[in-house]
């Protein structure tokens, strides 16, 4: 099925992202407790420069084929051939994988962009794939901006070329601050981009992994958010509860407010999942 479909049938989707782990199995037993919780559908994350690129497909695979949930596999473009590509397309295929989140990836360091490397933003990754019908493609959004492009109204230009190019929806960088994202909204209204949007939601229970995709793309620590990090960064215990609480409250706000969709960085911590869901009312 494609994701797209999901927007018509219900008001708020959920969904989950899940990165491959080192030792498969474990994997496994996140998927069976997140399948609880009906998900729309499960994206699996793609080490930059395609360092995971067979765990991805093959998890992608076993969340579709043999626990019957639909699977966003994330793929990134920027460091790879035009081979590289077609062959992992092709691997998606054969496993049935209808859904892809079409990323340009971090670029690596002393990466050099050039002919070898045709695919430069994921735009041109969008392109490629929309070669093919039937595939339903997700494209990356970013609220509060990216770290190469700090200028909103630039970001959410560029962001249109990915629509204009095929995206059918789109998912978030994570945010702490809803105000943010419902003004970035209001921004897609007045660029008519009408594809829905899927808010990306991380809760604070890691202070040295947020801080690191802060430093790799770009968002806005709220005060409430640093001052919780800080104030419990060597008691685990109570750096969840309030990662916890604070992912929950957001939740329940974005749920109110009507968003299109509410996809939950898990970390592969279902028991994160459930408590955050415990807490809110999405029907
Ligand atoms: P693009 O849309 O190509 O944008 C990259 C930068 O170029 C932005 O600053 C943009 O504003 C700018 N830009 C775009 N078009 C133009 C243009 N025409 N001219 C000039 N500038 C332009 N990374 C991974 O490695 N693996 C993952 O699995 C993964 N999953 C992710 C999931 C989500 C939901 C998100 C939000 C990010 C994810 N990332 C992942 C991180 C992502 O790869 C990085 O943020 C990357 O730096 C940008 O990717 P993009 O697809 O947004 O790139």
């Amino acid at each position: 099925m494609f994701i797209k479909d999901a927007f018509l049938k219900k008001e708020t989707t959920l969904s989950f992202e899940i990165f491959p782990p080192k030792n498969l199995d474990n994997i496994f037993n996140t998927i069976q407790e997140l399948k609880k919780f009906n998900p729309d559908f499960i994206s699996i994350t793609y080490g930059a420069g395609g360092s995971s690129k067979d765990r991805t497909v093959e998890i992608a695979s076993t969340i579709k084929n043999n626990y019957g949930i639909e699977a966003l596999a994330h793929l990134t473009c920027a460091a790879s051939t035009k081979e590289e590509i077609e062959e992992i397309i092709n691997k998606l295929k054969q496993s049935k994988i209808e859904n892809i989140l079409a990323l340009r990836g971090d670029i690596p360091e002393g990466f050099i962009q050039g002919k070898e490397y045709p695919y430069r933003y994921a735009k041109d990754l969008i392109w490629k794939l929309k070669e093919d019908a039937n595939l339903c493609i997700a494209a990356a959004a970013y609220p509060e901006g990216h770290n190469e492009c700090k200028n909103l109204d630039n970001g959410v230009r560029y962001l249109k070329e990915k629509v204009d190019e095929g995206a059918d929806l789109l998912i978030t960088q994570l945010f702490f601050d809803n105000n943010n994202f419902f003004e970035f909204k209001e921004k897609l209204y007045q660029y008519n981009i009408k594809v829905p949007v899927v808010t990306g939601i991380m809760p604070a229970v890691n202070k040295a992994l947020i801080e690191k995709i802060q430093k790799l793309s770009g968002f806005v620590l709220p005060d409430k958010v640093k001052s919780f990090m800080s104030k419990y960064e060597y008691n685990e215990d109570d750096l969840k509860k309030a990662g916890i609480e604070y992912a929950s409250y957001q939740m329940e706000e974005l749920l109110k407010n009507k968003v299109e969709g509410i996809h939950l960085y898990t970390m592969n911590k279902h028991d994160i999942v459930k408590n955050i869901l415990d807490n809110v009312s999405f029907k």
